[in-house]
Formats: structure tokens, sequence, C-alpha cells
């Protein structure tokens, strides 16, 4: 959600704001826009709606010069995505610029005050107060920006990541966030600072991600970090394992297929140095201090948002099933806003694939105050909430650039069949055989996604063409995969722009059979399991409502086959790791759906990446 990037170096500012603007993209936006400096000491704003590439079109023949630059993608929160309400924001005296990501939430106060001092205001954003305020408060204190800056932050409330930009200091760049990320790159003298590590890691892998509160302070060269008492600190600047590659589609047409057809590498990743099949044995390291607490936990607690609250349900299923723990899964932003009983010996397990999602962090922060303990499944290293939580589990999926999320998704579905089976193992509530069992499974997994996403594309390519213009899908599944029907309506949503709906098969009759129709399709998960029979019965039902099925079945059966010829067979695997392979397909079904509908599958309309706002 929004990216922000900031350059001080000598390099061409333009070309690394505007190249650096692109790669922030995926993170989803409305608008884009730099600020810089010219040579005759003022600040200049360029700033458009709709893509980058307008931005970069509107600057084509324009020579920019400036020792520092900040640039945005904005995902407007306040004020429709026009010209005037993209980013950058001057101030009002048009000293000062910012580039800003967040919420301040009580803008309409601060706004009211600062009209009442003689500001006025171009945008209806909450960012153009928050760069006033930061005036004013320095014109009225007399102190130096960063000063200003941490004077103005105790007024606000909400969450943000900004940079600032001073035309009496042409060589100073001041940044900060409070519960979204930022992270500085550094080669040398020369600095990025950015939303995430995408447009830094062409350039460098050293890097220092900044923590809530704490100010970073670029000028001529040198970079200085304080708290927010003013306390200098001394960076901890860490080195990056990413490579240029991983954020590159290859030959691939869209992000989101590349990650698609990734899962058998990134599983292969996240059992990687966990799961030992010559000893026989699954190592935890990230969650092995506390075994202990896990084993005697009264209750696990899951939270998260999206289609990581779809891993979670699926996660807190088997978790019960093998581990005799009662499992809650929960909305990040129903349960901080609910008054939730946590108790100490709850363990709270928060789930996130960026690790900045803003409900789950402060659902985390909610969590400590009862002294919980927390810990989080999340795909970024160094992320908040890899930081905020006690201990963890890394899906280790690798960067993850289409908006609608893949291979995160079964990544954290293998992290928590590991974690269920290594908490079942501790707590002797599975038998020595059927957890070898579980381990042989587990390790074919990646193999048996790859032989299905070998063969699978054609035919899902038809069953797009033949359904792209329906209005409504229904998505089916029982026990484990009613999460995975959920998942699935959910991809199709959010790429394609179909409505479609996720239920437990058996709730179908309890409302959604009135829809059925001939112009209905219904993706039904019937793999054999033991519900099998039940769902097949529920496919009886809506064939004699002449509903137009498709199923997705456990090779080589026989039955479904004789009830619909919109089949898709796939590899069998026990139930509670079925998921990790049903899903498949409905990631590519709602891919060649979008795909045969025009849409634009890595940004779609509206949506963001990582939400780092509530
Ligand atoms: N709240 C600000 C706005 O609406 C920033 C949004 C963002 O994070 O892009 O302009």
């Amino acid at each position: 959600m929004c990216g922000i990037l900031a350059y001080s170096g000598k390099k061409s500012i333009k070309k690394i704001l505007l190249s650096g603007l692109e790669k922030l993209s995926y993170r989803g936006y409305d608008s884009a826009g730099i600020g810089v400096l010219t040579q005759e000491k003022t600040i200049k704003i360029y700033k458009y709606a709709g893509h980058v590439q307008n931005l970069t079109k509107n600057l084509e023949k324009i020579t920019i010069e400036s020792p520092v630059g900040i640039g945005h993608t904005r995902w407007a929160t306040h004020g429709e995505a026009n010209d005037i309400n993209a980013h950058p924001h001057l101030s009002h005296s048009g000293h000062l610029a910012i580039a800003h990501n967040g919420i301040v939430e009580n803008y309409n106060t601060l706004k009211k005050k600062l009209i009442s001092k003689g500001y006025t205001f171009q945008s209806n954003t909450d960012t153009e107060v928050l760069i006033n305020l930061i005036d004013y408060i320095q014109n009225y204190q007399q102190c130096a920006l960063k000063e200003a800056l941490r004077f103005a932050l105790k007024h606000v409330v909400g969450a943000y990541a900004l940079v600032l930009l001073d035309k009496n200091n042409p060589h100073q760049l001041i940044a900060t966030k409070k519960g979204s990320p930022l992270v500085i790159g550094i080669q040398g003298k020369e600095y990025f600072i950015a939303s995430d590590v995408t447009p830094i890691i062409a350039h460098t892998n050293e890097v220092i991600f900044l923590k809530d509160d704490e100010i970073a302070y670029i000028n001529h060269g040198k970079l200085q970090i304080t708290n927010a008492k003013a306390v200098e600190k001394t960076p901890f600047i860490e080195k990056l394992d990413i490579h240029l590659e991983a954020i590159d589609k290859g030959h691939f047409p869209h992000f989101m297929l590349k990650e698609i057809f990734e899962q058998p590498q990134s599983l292969q990743n996240c059992i990687l140095g966990r799961l030992n099949m010559l000893q026989k044995k699954l190592t935890l390291g990230g969650i092995q201090d506390h075994l202990p607490s896990l084993k005697e936990a009264n209750r696990i607690i899951i939270i998260a948002c999206g289609t990581s609250y779809y891993a979670g349900l699926v996660g807190a299923y088997f978790l019960e099933d093998i581990c005799r723990i009662p499992v809650v899964v929960e909305y990040a932003s129903e349960f901080r806003y609910r008054n939730p009983i946590i108790k100490s010996n709850d363990v709270i397990l928060a789930i996130s694939q960026s690790g900045e999602t803003a409900d789950t962090l402060a659902a985390i922060q909610l969590a400590k105050k009862h002294h919980a303990i927390i810990l989080g499944i999340c795909n970024v290293v160094g992320s908040s909430l890899a930081r905020t939580t006690h201990a963890g589990i890394f899906t280790h999926a690798g960067p993850e650039i289409g908006v609608a999320s893949t291979k995160a998704f079964t990544a954290q579905l293998m992290s928590l069949a590991m974690l269920a089976l290594k908490l079942a193992h501790e707590k002797k509530t599975i038998a020595e055989n059927v957890f070898q069992h579980y381990l042989l499974e587990l390790y074919k997994i990646p193999t048996k996604i790859d032989l299905l996403l070998q063969n699978i594309s054609p035919a899902i390519q038809l069953l797009a063409q033949k359904f792209k213009n329906s209005r409504h899908f229904i998505y089916l599944g029982r026990g484990y995969h009613f999460p995975i029907a959920m998942e699935g309506a959910l991809k199709l949503k959010e790429i394609a722009y179909i409505h479609a709906e996720g239920y437990p098969a058996a709730e179908m009759k309890h409302g959604p059979i009135a829809l059925i129709d001939q112009d209905m399709p219904v993706v039904c998960i019937a793999t054999k399991d033991h519900c099998y029979d039940k769902i097949v019965a529920n496919i009886e039902e809506i064939k004699a409502r002449k509903g137009q099925i498709i199923a997705i079945v456990t090779e080589k059966d026989t039955h479904i086959t004789s009830l619909t010829k919109d089949i898709i067979s796939v590899p069998d695997t026990p139930a509670a790791l079925m998921p990790m392979i049903t899903i498949v397909p409905l990631q590519l079904l709602a891919y060649y759906t979008a795909i045969a509908r025009n849409c634009n599958v890595d940004q779609p309309r509206n949506l963001a990446k990582s939400v780092t706002v509530e």
C-alpha cells in the first residue's frame, strides 16, 4: 500500500526515482509524484493521477538536477485520486515537501487549528495537514526541522512513514515511521529511503530497517538515526540476501503467473533445513525455545487478515485435529476492537505475508498487554511482525510481487502444517508412524505441485474462456477445503472482478442454493477424504438445479467425472495437506479468467499489496 522512495546521492535523481517508483507500483497505488530541488533553491513538485508511466511521460523532456529527491505512489485514503491530492505535498510556505504513507486520524482537528493560524490548503489530504503542522511548529519554535518533526508527531494520532524535503537544506532528507515500514539502503555516501527493498536492491544490499519513532537524518552524505527522545542510535546494518531476479518477471507475462509456478520451489525453500528425511526429523528453529509454552497452551488464537486468515483457518483445523488444543481464528481487525479475552497461557499466532499488516500488528500489541506469548508466521525478514513477535516461522517464499497472494499462501499452509506436526509430536498426540507418514507426504508436496503445474494450464484456460462472462461464482468445500473455497473465491474477486462466494458445502442448503441456475458456475472442491460422499451429494443437488459444476477431484476419480465434464484432477495426499494442492488450480482459474477479461492481473484496481492502514 503506497510507496515512498527518496534518494540522496550523485546519480540521476529522475532515473532513480522513476524506476524505483515503477518497482514499488506492485504495492498498489492510484497516483504518483516526485519532489526535487531546483537550481533556484525552490522545491519543484511533479505529480499526476494514474500510472507511474504517466509521470514518466510528463517528465520526458524535463532535466532535473537535484542532490536529493522524494517520490511517492499514493493509495488514496483522504481525498480522491487526482493530481492535486497526489504526493508530494508542499507546505503552505513552500519551504517543505512531504511524501507520506498512512493516515493522520486527527487531521480534521489539526486542520481547523492550522486554518485558525492562517494556513490554507490545496488538497483534501491528511498529509497536507501534517506538513503544515511541521511547518507551523518549526516557525513557532524556530528550531531545526528534525526537532519540529519530533514535536509535530507528538500531536499526531495515526500510522505513518514519511520523508521530508527542505528547500533551505538542499543536501538533507529526513524520514521517520510509526506502524508503516521504511527501509534505508546505503551505498557509500548514497542513500535510498523506501517503503520496501524492491527499489533498493538494484543499487545495494546494505540496509537499515527503521524502527517506530526513529528519525533518520541524512545530510551531505552522512546518516544519523535518533530515537523518539532524540538520543542518537548506532544503526544496525543488515545485508540482504535477495537477488534482482527475485523481483523480475523472467519469461512470465505476469508476476502472479510466475509466482504460481514458483510454488514447488518456494515450498521446497519453506521446508529446507526444517524437514530432514534422512534423520526423519522436523525442526522449527524459530520456535524451538517456545515449544514448552506451546505444549502447555490453553488455547491458540490465530490472528490474520485476508488470504492469511484463510491459511489460519486451514491451520486451525489441523492443529486442533492432531494437537488437541482449542484453536480460534480471528480477523485481526475484529479481534483488536472487541475487547477479547486473552489469558497469559494463550498463545497468539499472527500471520501476515508482508509482516506490515496494520490490523495484525495492532492486534499483536493488544495481546502483548495481556502477556500472551506471540508467535508469527511471515514472509518478510526484518518486517515489523518479525520484530514484534516473541518467535516465529519465516515462510521463505521469496518476494511476492503479484498483489493477489499465491506462493506466500501455500508457504503459510506449509508452515502451519509443520507447526501442527511438530507440536503434536512434542505433545505425543500423534503416533510415531502417523507422524513419519506426514513428514514423507510433506516432503512430496513440491514435486506433486510441480507435476500438476506441468499439466493443468490448457484445461483451466478452456474453463476460463467458458465462464469469463459469468457475473457470479460459488465455491464450495468441506472441512479443510472450506477455507480453500473462500480463498479461491477471493482470488477471482481480486483479479477478475467477478463476484464470488466461498461457502462450506453443507451450508449451501441454508441459502445460497436459491442462487443456483444454469448461469451459475459452482466450483466444488471434492477430493477423496472423509467428506467425499457428502460433497458428491451436494454436487448432485447442484446438478439437479442445472448449476454449472467445475469440480476439483482426486486423480482417478471416476464418480464425479460422470456428473460433470468440467473436471480438474489433482494428485492425492492426506486431507490436511491437500489444500496446498487444491488451491493451485483455483489460483490458475482466477488468473486465466482475469486474462480472458483483460484485467490488470498484477495491479488489480483498488487493491494494495500490503495493507499498512487499518
Ligand atoms: N493518507 C494519505 C493520502 O490519502 C496517504 C495515503 C497513502 O498511504 O498513500 O494521501
